[in-house]
């Protein structure tokens, strides 16, 4: 009834005089593009109400709280691959964070996605990180083919991040690599990555006492033993000198943040006579994620600090008066450790199998069918056919490793190569794709396994969890696949769009604010304009 009185109230009102549509707003100076790693939809969603920094003032923009990094394979590398070029892994070439390729011509056939395998004296853990695998250009270098004067700037945790974000044109681009912030050989170090550099030698080189526990992370203040080690109740204390300890808290993030706003300051990005563009990759989220889950006082306290950091770099960006939009996304999502899962009442969730490794089931298939080596290759996900079968053998194994595959109780499906093949690029929306859609947004011919292999929902691809390694991401389950996209930008009409949107949709949407046009990537422009005007018609 007080709903009717309202409108009755209001009947006696003025009429709304027609208003004239605002003139187009001109294209903002910067592009800042932040990626939070393992940001999964789910920990944006149980931390949203909490912020009070940086990530709350984002939430005053569009904030789209289910996009998709739709893909099968919710790894780091794809994921980042698809941030800010308008392409699924599919097409960015980056199908994972490694995969075989029995052609490299070095003894090692794994292969980074962030590296040259073609240099001489690497293998994929001692590499050169590289941009040669990203097949697709970046937002950055499409500012730079629309005007050389843009500058493209990438900093990250990690060299991945910042290589998929930035593309093969950037002015700087720097990344932890567990040591201090490094960039490909031979670049000189500016002023900020230096001072970053020296600022954080020295943090570490300090003891660090436990970080403050905010009141709402109380609750979860909890023991839990996992792979011999007891975690949940970790507030981010460390010994003077652990690097490890460092890259793994809300340190690294702040570290990466400084550097960025450095750069900012230093280059007077977005002050140019062209847009400039900062990626700017958060890699603690995964690192605590992995180390100690999503669900202990350390992850909470990650994300009041994190939310705090961004507030911090917010803020020295409103300083320097540039007009500038920020996208916040993550790469994958991810879920808690199966054992706290138990805990709390998931009895569903298990470790995977030794049996199910692609490693075992290859010696299991040799010894059956007499054919010698390794047979298949792989763990679990892509695996691929031994090189040395001949083509009879390579019809045999394929058959019975498919076979042998669905008789497991914890494999959910598993496809031929082929199969994925011969399957058309979904078009409908990402929470809606079937499996074997999923699987064809992360297939790229010629990296791709012979055979995937997809674990059923809740049983992690962990086998046997240990220090640093208790929880993880990578399946064609929403939990991986959900992550928040946010665009905010100063005087913008904030609103939420639950319906589900594609990573992907994040270059079209940057690219229509910048008036660059782009056509023939997999993602489409949002409209960031939530009254009659649409900003992807500027
Ligand atoms: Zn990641």
């Amino acid at each position: 009834m007080r709903r009717l009185a309202a409108a009755l109230l209001f009947a006696g009102a003025s009429p709304i005089a027609a208003q004239t549509p605002p003139a187009p707003r001109p294209a903002p100076k910067l592009i800042v593009a932040i990626s939070v790693d393992q940001y999964a939809a789910d920990l944006f969603a149980q931390y949203r109400n909490r912020y009070t920094g940086g990530l709350a003032r984002l939430l005053g923009g569009a904030v789209f709280p289910s996009a998709y990094q739709g893909h099968a394979a919710t790894e780091t590398c794809p994921g980042h691959s698809t941030i800010l070029t308008g392409y699924r892994p599919a097409h960015t070439g980056i199908i994972a964070n490694s995969w075989i390729d029995q052609r490299a011509g070095r003894p090692d056939k794994v292969v980074y996605c962030a590296e040259d395998e073609r240099v001489p004296g690497t293998d994929h853990n001692k590499y050169q990180a590289s941009d040669l695998h990203l097949k697709v250009p970046t937002l950055g270098e499409r500012m730079k083919a629309a005007d050389p004067r843009s500058r493209v700037v990438s900093v990250a945790g990690k060299d991945r991040a910042a290589i998929m974000m930035g593309g093969h044109k950037v002015d700087e681009l720097w990344w932890w690599d567990g040591d201090t912030y490094i960039s490909y050989p031979g670049r000189a170090v500016p002023g900020a990555v230096q001072r970053t550099r020296d600022a954080v030698a020295a943090l570490i080189a300090r003891p660090q006492t436990a970080l403050p526990l905010p009141r709402y992370c109380k609750p979860l203040d909890r023991p839990i033993t996992v792979g011999g080690v007891t975690l949940g109740q970790g507030r981010f204390e460390r010994t003077a000198g652990d690097k490890r300890a460092f890259r793994a808290s809300p340190a690294a993030d702040a570290a990466v943040l400084a550097m960025a706003a450095g750069l900012v300051q230093d280059m007077k990005l977005g002050r140019g006579p062209a847009p400039d563009l900062i990626a700017v990759g958060l890699s603690a989220t995964d690192y605590v994620g992995h180390s100690t889950g999503t669900q202990g006082t350390e992850m909470c306290i990650q994300q009041a600090e994190l939310d705090e950091a961004i507030g911090g770099f917010l803020g020295v960006l409103d300083a320097t008066g540039v007009d500038y939009e920020v996208v916040l996304t993550a790469d994958h999502g991810a879920h808690d450790m199966t054992e706290r899962q138990m805990e709390r009442a998931m009895p569903m969730e298990a470790h995977m199998e030794p049996g199910a490794n692609a490693k075992m089931v290859g010696a299991a298939i040799g010894r059956d069918l007499g054919i010698a080596g390794p047979v298949l290759l792989g763990g679990e996900g892509d695996v691929w056919l031994d090189a040395k079968l001949t083509p009879a053998q390579r019809t045999r194994v394929l058959a019975e490793a498919v076979r042998r595959y669905r008789t497991m109780p914890q494999v959910a499906a598993v496809f031929t190569g082929a199969e994925i093949a011969a399957t058309a690029m979904p078009a409908s929306p990402p929470d809606t794709w079937t499996l074997i859609e999923r699987a064809r947004a992360s297939y790229d011919p010629t990296p791709s396994g012979d055979l995937l292999v997809l674990l059923r929902p809740r049983v992690t691809s962990i086998e046997k969890p240990g220090p640093g390694y208790v929880e993880t991401h990578g399946s064609p389950w929403d939990y991986d696949r959900r992550v928040p996209v946010i665009f905010w930008r100063k005087g913008m009409t904030g609103f939420e769009q639950p319906l589900s949107v594609e990573t992907v949709d994040i270059m079209p949407t940057l690219a229509a604010t910048l008036g660059l046009k782009v056509s023939g990537v997999d993602g489409r422009c949002l409209d960031l304009d939530p009254g009659p005007g649409d900003s992807c018609a500027r």
